[in-house]
């Protein structure tokens, strides 16, 4: 399914609920509420005490006892505890929006998505990269041209983006798979037809349960060859980039897909943001009773965990 967002959603200051006020959400959901008319922040979850001025309850039983006024809960916390709390959410008749990745496993979203089903709410699993404000663009311009290869590379400084964050190095936690998702689902959201992964390699650092780097290779079809490499370890410059090559020439997506060019050509861009573009989408799969849950990129970092190479690296400390 498309990520691009028709601008047309009529939903207005509709009361929604932010379950885990984190990192994300504090960068991210809160301004983009804010900004815009669709949704307004009625109530909090939060350990942490929530958001200034905005009711707060200590978990989502409290939240959800207080208020059955408000209709859509936003859960951004971490995929491992997410499960039961998406899940008693649901239960409870919320639309229900997830943070990325959907969840820690990908049985578990496929029960959320039944759930929703069974309860007629919408559950849209959010993959924010893809309303990144070249990725559409780069959809369209790839859908009719013949690609030969693709390199990702999603290089970032793990301290810099993730700090103190014990939960990315637990189970579960995803690792340099955290970032590295976000370059999936881009890839799996412009190109044309799908690819598979063949090889990867893991490197765990030595007193860590997840990857602080990875190296993937997929292949589409006639032998298209995709490479993509991730790494937690980069200081300096970040490269969030993808360049795909093709028999029209060259696509360049910068920037973790906020920019782009053709054939070294700048593309003019419109300038929406990538969670304001997810919280439009979200009021239009409530409008029109919809859900929008593509498991594509988590399937492909499953993938890795099975078919790849394990390889022990330095110990990795904050
Ligand atoms: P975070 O700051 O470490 O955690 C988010 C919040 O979740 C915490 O502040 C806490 O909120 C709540 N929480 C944490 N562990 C919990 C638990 N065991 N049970 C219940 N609540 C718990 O993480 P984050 O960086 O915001 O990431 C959250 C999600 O957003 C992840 O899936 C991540 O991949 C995604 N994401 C993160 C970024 C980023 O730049 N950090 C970017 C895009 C997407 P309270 O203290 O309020 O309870």
């Amino acid at each position: 399914m498309t990520a691009t967002s028709s601008s047309g959603a009529e939903l207005r200051g509709a009361k929604i609920a932010i379950v885990g006020v984190g990192k994300i959400a504090v960068d991210q959901h809160i301004p983009a509420i804010a900004g815009l008319e669709a949704f307004e922040l009625a109530a909090t979850a939060s350990r942490a005490g929530g958001v200034e001025g905005i009711e707060n309850y200590a978990d989502i039983t409290g939240l959800l006892a207080a208020h059955p006024d408000i209709p859509a809960l936003s859960l951004c916390i971490p995929p491992v505890p997410r499960y039961d709390i998406a899940v008693k959410s649901l239960m409870a008749g919320k639309h229900t929006m997830l943070e990325k990745p959907p969840g820690a496993t990908v049985s578990e979203v496929r029960k959320l998505e039944k759930l929703a089903q069974a309860k007629g709410v919408t559950l849209f699993a959010t993959w924010h990269s893809r309303y990144a404000d070249g990725v559409a663009a780069a959809r369209a311009w790839l859908s009719d041209r013949k690609i030969t290869s693709v390199q990702i590379d999603w290089k970032e400084d793990v301290r810099r983006w993730h700090p103190g964050q014990e939960w990315v190095w637990q189970p579960g936690g995803l690792g340099v798979f955290d970032p590295g998702i976000n370059a999936l689902s881009i890839m799996t959201e412009i190109l044309p037809n799908p690819v598979h992964l063949t090889a990867a390699e893991l490197f765990f650092p030595k007193n860590r349960a997840t990857p602080i780097a990875a190296n993937l290779n997929f292949v589409g079809p006639a032998g298209m060859a995709v490479k993509a490499d991730f790494d937690w370890r980069q200081e300096g410059e970040q490269s969030w980039n993808i360049t795909v090559e093709t028999t029209e020439g060259l696509l360049r997506l910068t920037d973790g897909g906020a920019k782009l060019s053709i054939n070294g050509v700048d593309q003019t861009l419109p300038d929406v943001g990538e969670y304001p573009g997810l919280y439009h989408r979200f009021a239009e799969l409530i409008e029109t009773g919809k859900s929008d849950v593509d498991i594509s990129p988590l399937l492909h970092v499953a993938d890795a965990f099975m078919v790849g190479d394990r390889k022990t690296v330095d110990a990795f400390h904050d």
